[in-house]
């Protein structure tokens, strides 16, 4: 049994398809993030699975039940789903525990109060029960909406850009807390972002969008380690791209040839590589150098790795340069030369004119 399942849905703004054909369906207890450039139709696939837009194409099923589609439509507050926004939203006039307790107005008072307690409690947040919103900080606040949202015990949570007002530091940690939460009480969300980190922190599912269409559904690792295409690999950070052409079944790029798959012999095709791909050692000797050399152009610490700007001994001056993170403190001096050896599970070919890596 599905707890959300959008099948087919597609939705347009006059001549405009922000949604087109999206299905998808999500496990109970499961967190999906849609994720995609701004723009590409996941608030608005999120607003038709809320019931805030009107349905205009497809389904939208809540545990199994058509609350969308078929000539139905159930107005939002009847489909059982909780909403988080990036602003919280809360009602400035109420304690924090009437704001909770809002959505409660159908149990008995001894209920509600109680359920009210559990909410604040789950997000950390019971001390702050009598107090208004206003005396809270932003991340409080943000817990407060989500213990709110959670209050109903709806059969779906759905968020959007819920960290996204939060300075980086507070994000963090108000993710970490929510993802806590969602997963202790087994919550079935489907939650909006355009950053990959965030979703790959947040989901057990990852469905990437493109212009209103679902270019790939999968876990974190599946979209990082087997892209299926150029801006599903580039997506997920910044990535060197170069141009070969097949031969042999193989592309010679300057750190070793890549596999080209299925791809017809003699066909121009792009080369994704990350730049954690590119593991390198110093050469002693100084030159001549092994093949697939490179020369230190820069190099920076980032914290947790090191940024190494690279020029490749093979391609003539001028050339594209190329970028390799290190793991940790790898500060090599200017001009250095350095071996690289490349893994060839973080490179990627595709062909040529499927689309550029940016978008
Ligand atoms: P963002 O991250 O910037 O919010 P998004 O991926 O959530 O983007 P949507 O907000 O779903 O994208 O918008 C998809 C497209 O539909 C955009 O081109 C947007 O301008 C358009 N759109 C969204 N809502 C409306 C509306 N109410 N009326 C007209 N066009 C709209």
């Amino acid at each position: 049994m599905s707890a959300l399942a959008l099948e087919h849905v597609s939705h347009a703004f006059g001549g405009l398809l922000a949604v087109d054909d999206l299905s998808l369906t999500l496990a109970r207890g499961e967190v999906v993030c849609l994720l995609g450039p701004s723009g590409c139709g996941k608030t608005t696939a999120l607003r038709v699975a809320a019931g805030l837009e009107p349905l205009q194409q497809g389904r939208v099923l809540i545990d199994d039940e058509v609350v969308a589609g078929e000539g139905r439509e159930k107005p939002p507050e009847d489909r059982s789903v909780g909403l988080v926004f990036q602003d919280y939203a809360l009602f400035p006039h109420l304690t924090i525990a009437e704001n909770v307790a809002f959505g409660l107005r159908r149990l008995s008072g001894a209920e509600r109060r109680q359920r009210v307690a559990d909410a604040l409690d789950l997000v950390g947040m019971a001390g702050s029960a009598g107090v208004y919103p206003h005396t809270l900080s932003g991340g409080q606040q943000q817990r407060v909406a989500l213990a709110r949202a959670l209050a109903p015990r709806p059969r779906v949570m759905l968020l959007d850009e819920p960290f996204s007002n939060l300075d980086a530091r507070l994000r963090q940690q108000v993710r970490d807390d929510t993802l806590h939460v969602l997963k202790q009480s087994g919550t079935t969300t489907l939650m909006v972002t355009h950053d990959p980190e965030e979703a790959m922190f947040m989901a057990d599912r990852i469905a990437l969008m493109r212009a209103g269409r679902m270019v790939q559904l999968g876990t974190p690792a599946n979209l990082y380690y087997q892209p299926v295409d150029a801006f599903a690999a580039s997506f997920f950070g910044e990535i060197n791209y170069l141009e070969g052409i097949v031969e042999a079944g193989e592309v010679a790029t300057p750190f070793g040839a890549v596999a080209a798959g299925k791809l017809p012999e003699g066909s121009p095709v792009q080369v994704l590589i990350r730049p954690e791909a590119l593991h390198l050692t110093p050469v002693d000797d100084g030159c001549p150098v092994p093949p697939h050399s490179v020369a230190v152009m820069a190099a920076r610490l980032m914290g947790r790795t090191s940024l190494v700007h690279l020029r490749s001994l093979e391609l003539p001056d001028g050339a594209p340069h190329f970028h390799a993170r290190v793991p940790g403190r790898f500060l090599p001096p200017e001009k250095q030369c350095l071996a690289v050896a490349l893994d060839r599970a973080q490179a990627f070919v595709f062909p040529r004119n499927s689309g550029k890596a940016d978008g």
